[in-house]
């Protein structure tokens, strides 16, 4: 009788930390002033490593070794589709240490291994491949003006890209800041989150493996307002791109603007996720579950503001709340697990303090709404139902687990309701009407609208925020533009 062979449910422990030293001039080195910051695994709030904790002195060293190999050597001799050739080369490097990297991810972020296999680690190396094939395309017109001049225009690199990002989606985001930036021939100095730097440092090694020259990618971990800062003044770096808290955007535009650096910000929001009744409720249901609770409930477009028809708010509420229940909490390298922990103790912290304000304000919680377990910095998946706009749960990013249910009645009420904020990073709609959906489309002020479906990401498609959620685009070919300048050539023909 032939047995079943059971799959593995957990997947092979923690993996190996090979590196936590600064990556400096192509050369892997301890921070100048010797220090060093522990990183923690949320799962079991255990110290995993000691990492080079890097501050100006530092970033001065990596500013000018990106100067040097961005003006001189290899770098800016280099034809563009070798450029893009290196980049394919460390798409090929991710693809060869995907379960390496995914379990790295998980250790030190607390995300699901089954996300960093699925989702994390397949859209970085799309995101690597895809700006390869943009390497060699970045082009210029020729202009007819007056008079006898040949005109045209070149899209040149920008120069030392400084590229400051969070922990939720750690080597996402080296991807998104790190691809477009290369395609366009920029040399980079990042620095990663102090919560989250392992992903990052490894990829360091994956890059001078892939052959990238020395200098051209420069990794100083450290913590905001001293690396950060840093580099955001820095005079020999050319332009910041960040991903956070708008907070912490507002303190980068003002320590920017002694050198007028070029900024481009990634920023939060508080999303409208807006359910008619003539929707596919069940579908609806279960997109709203994944647009918010998918990564622990922490990403910038979490569908948190849902806005619920009134016909069909009983029934929504009920299915929704069934499927919170049924999200499997646990060690995140189970891999029939899907919730894991939030990512430090004072996100929880955050988090367990708005669940309170959502108590007070009498919001309803109708699941969820504690701590799950005794170890790590787990929540339970938490859903308030009767929201009103007011209330501190439907005005703040709260960046976790906790979802607010809204009743409205008409179409153009719940359009001003849903603008109703200072953010405008994502908004979707669940609806059968291609009217209404579209209506929708055109009137929520976000950078990102989806219709019938939730996070649906795509290296090709422009995302970023209207109002406090941003400034410029990452992906597509919108994100060229941050790393270029444009030169205008006039050349008299007479
Ligand atoms: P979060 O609350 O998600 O950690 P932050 O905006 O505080 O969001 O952090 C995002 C990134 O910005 C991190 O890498 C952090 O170290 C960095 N950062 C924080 N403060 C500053 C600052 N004053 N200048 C530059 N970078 C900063």
């Amino acid at each position: 009788m032939a047995t079943a062979v059971a799959k593995p449910q957990r997947a092979s422990s923690a993996p190996k930390v090979r590196q936590t030293q600064l990556l400096i001039d192509g050369k892997w080195c301890d921070a100048r002033s010797g220090k060093t910051f522990a990183t923690y695994n949320p799962a079991t709030e255990q110290k995993i490593a000691d990492i080079a904790e890097g501050d100006a002195a530092d970033i001065d060293r990596a500013a000018k070794a990106a100067r040097k190999a961005f003006e001189s050597g290899d770098w800016p001799k280099m034809d563009a589709r070798d450029r893009g050739k290196l980049l394919n080369r460390l798409a090929d490097l991710a693809e060869k240490h995907l379960d390496e990297l995914a379990a790295l991810e998980t250790l030190d972020n607390g995300k699901p291994l089954r996300d960093s296999r699925a989702a994390d680690l397949p859209l970085v190396i799309d995101c690597l491949r895809y700006y390869a094939g943009w390497a060699d395309k970045l082009t210029g017109d020729t202009i007819p003006i007056r008079g006898n001049y040949f005109c045209y225009t070149r899209r040149e690199p920008m120069g030392v890209a400084g590229q400051i990002i969070p922990w939720n989606f750690p080597l996402l985001m080296v991807a998104w800041k790190w691809a477009p930036a290369l395609a366009a021939g920029c040399t980079i100095v990042m620095k990663p989150a102090e919560q989250t730097p392992l992903s990052c440092l490894r990829f360091g090694e994956l890059a001078l493996e892939a052959g990238f020259p020395k200098g051209v990618i420069n990794i100083v971990p450290g913590y905001g307002p001293t690396a950060g800062a840093a580099l955001v003044k820095h005079p020999e770096v050319d332009k910041i791109a960040f991903t956070g808290e708008h907070r912490t955007a507002q303190i980068i535009m003002g320590d920017a603007a002694q050198t007028l650096k070029r900024l481009t910000f990634e920023l939060g929001g508080k999303s409208p996720n807006i359910i008619f009744a003539d929707a596919d409720l069940d579908a609806a249901v279960a997109g709203t579950e994944f647009g918010l609770f998918f990564n622990q409930g922490q990403c910038c477009c979490a569908g948190s503001r849902v806005f619920v028809e009134e016909k069909i708010h009983a029934e929504f509420v009920s299915k929704l709340v069934k499927r919170a229940k049924a999200r499997k909490l646990g060690d995140p390298f189970d891999l029939s697990t899907t919730q894991g922990p939030q990512v430090d103790q004072a996100q929880f912290d955050k988090i367990l303090s708005y669940i309170d304000k959502g108590n007070e304000a009498g919001a309803k919680c109708v699941t969820g709404g504690k701590r799950w377990g005794k170890k790590g910095f787990y929540i339970e998946p938490t859903v308030f139902d009767e929201v009103t706009d007011d209330m501190p749960i439907a005005t703040d990013e709260i960046f976790g687990p906790v979802l607010s249910v809204l009743p409205f009645k008409k179409i153009d009420e719940v359009i001003t309701r849903a603008n109703n904020t200072c953010y405008g990073l994502a908004a979707a709609v669940w609806t059968r009407d291609v009217g209404k959906a579209h209506r929708i489309a055109g009137s929520v002020r976000a950078g990102t609208v989806w219709i019938n479906c939730y996070d649906v990401f795509d290296a090709a498609a422009p995302f970023g925020g209207f109002k406090m959620s941003g400034i410029g685009r990452e992906l597509g070919a919108a994100a060229l533009h941050n790393y270029t300048e444009l030169k205008t050539v006039t050349m008299n023909l007479d």
